[in-house]
């Protein structure tokens, strides 16, 4: 899964981005790469796969993770061409969620674009520029279906009725996933194929200072009430604070200043945890001495599918998976105890796996 951070120049596109992917922050024995100076991968902390970890002793261990790339340059008028514009928005299509970055924090050293500070002003621009890109997309889109629509084609004349809703509700200055005059059902037959950018999942971060680190501030209350009818999620995280924490080298040092600021966790991990959920997704375990592995698979995903996230073969010749829940193996403490007070299950086919089951897939080759 991959999210894109957005937002105007100057919020902390680039310092939140460093601090999540900062390789000293996350656990010195999970693996960390930086694919491209603006795409980083990010471990999703996870206290089970430590427990898992304490109780298997395995030579290797592989959270879940997610791709984070940092998106920068949109401006007002990127959809015309401004800026780095296009090509940023091009960048933006490929992700599945959007991370949306407001500046909540007053510091006069620091340029605003707009000349002051105003997170809800500063949603709108980027979303309009958002919009913009998507209503091209609709545009040649309805181009495309006009013609059999105007020939008879039933098909084509529901698919040209959504894309007008769509249009409409943009023209309007409404993002796609806010458009509840789209039914379900034209949602999932002309729309999502489209990955319209304004139709993505989205998490605001409110970049607070210091102070609010805990509590918030009067302008997160302001992105709260504008984003209420949009079904997003909203968080307050003081990125500069945090990006100074994780630099420190020691551990406990960078405990010990989370504590001063009143957090007990750094909010880059509560962030990340967040946009797991926000995407509707969640995690089962694959506990062996030779690896102890975090994957990741949609909600409401079958037991094969749950193997074919491990190898497209393991799904064609699923024939069972041996289960364990995590609050059993965690309690049993080993496999063998597990299966001596009969906890482990045998599934088949039809088994829909639950958020933290261990897992162990038979099948045929
Ligand atoms: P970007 O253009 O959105 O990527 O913004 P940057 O991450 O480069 O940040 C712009 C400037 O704001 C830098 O000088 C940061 O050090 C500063 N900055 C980022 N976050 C905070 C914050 O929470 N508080 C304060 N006071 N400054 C911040």
């Amino acid at each position: 899964m991959k999210a894109g951070i957005v937002g105007l120049p100057n919020v902390g596109k680039s310092t939140l981005f460093n601090c999540l992917s900062n390789a000293k922050a996350q656990s010195a024995n999970f693996p960390f790469c930086t694919i491209e100076p603006n795409v980083g991968v990010v471990n999703v902390p996870d206290s089970r796969l430590e427990k898992l970890e304490s109780l298997v002793n395995p030579e290797r261990v592989q959270p879940a993770v997610v791709e984070i790339v940092d998106i920068a340059g949109l401006v007002k008028g990127a959809s015309k061409g401004e800026g780095l514009g296009n090509q940023f928005l091009g960048n933006i299509r490929e992700t599945d969620a959007i991370l949306h970055v407001l500046r909540c924090f007053e510091d006069d050293n620091i340029v605003h674009v707009d000349g002051s500070v105003d997170p809800v002003r500063d949603k709108e621009t980027i979303d309009m520029e958002l919009q913009l890109k998507d209503l091209e997309t609709v545009d040649k889109k309805l181009e495309k279906v006009k013609r059999a629509a105007k020939i008879g084609n039933k098909e084509a004349q529901k698919e040209e009725a959504a894309l007008l809703k769509v249009k409409k509700g943009l023209e309007a200055g409404k993002s796609v996933r806010a458009l509840t005059e789209l039914t379900a059902e034209e949602r999932d037959e002309f729309i999502a194929n489209l990955q319209l950018i304004t139709d993505k999942p989205v998490m605001y971060i409110c970049n607070v200072d210091e102070k609010s680190a805990t509590s918030g501030n009067g302008y997160v209350d302001k992105v709260k009430e504008a984003v209420k009818d949009e079904n997003a999620e909203v968080i307050f995280l003081a990125v500069g604070t945090e990006a100074d924490i994780t630099e420190l080298d020691d551990y406990e040092e960078r405990k010990m200043f989370l504590l001063d600021i009143g957090l007990d966790e750094p909010g880059s991990a509560k962030l990340i945890r967040s946009a797991y959920r926000l995407l509707n997704l969640q995690t089962y375990f694959t506990a062996g001495v030779k690896e102890v592995r975090a994957w990741t698979i949609p909600t409401g995903s079958s037991a094969p599918q749950a193997a074919g996230v491990i190898h497209t073969d393991f799904e064609k010749g699923f024939i069972r998976a041996e289960v364990i829940a995590y609050d059993d193996f965690a309690s049993f403490g080993s496999e063998a105890k597990v299966k001596e007070a009969g906890k482990m299950r045998v599934e088949g086919k039809e088994y829909i796996v639950k958020d933290g089951d261990v897992m162990h897939f038979r099948f045929n080759v």
